[in-house]
């Protein structure tokens, strides 16, 4: 990547990411096509879910729409260097007490 050329657009890289097969469904739930993200988290999610996150606070979860929000260019950068929802979850899903299941839609 050229440091002279313009840098890719963060919007560009933002829906570079969602188009990926893991980000095409919510990370919690799984319901399809997800329109909100957590940046700190680095997971797409959707509305519902959205909620969810929201309610924990952002010093938990910093939840931006994909298509209506400004994200800065240090947001794209923490959400890429995760990697989207099947790394993310790899992490938080690591280690799933026995008897607990994930929500669905
Ligand atoms: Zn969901």
């Amino acid at each position: 990547m050229s440091q002279l050329g313009r840098p890719t657009s963060g919007k560009r890289r933002l829906k570079d990411l969602l188009d990926q097969r893991d980000n095409r469904v919510c990370a919690d739930c799984g319901a399809p096509d997800p329109k909100w993200a957590s940046a700190n988290i680095g997971v797409f999610i959707c509305l519902k879910c959205c909620g969810v996150h929201r309610s924990l606070g952002t010093h938990i979860s910093k939840v931006l729409s994909v298509t209506l929000d400004e994200w800065s260019d240090d947001e794209i950068d923490a959400l890429i260097e995760v990697g989207g929802n099947a790394s993310a979850n790899s992490i938080y899903e690591a280690y799933i007490p026995e008897g607990v299941s994930k929500p669905r839609p």
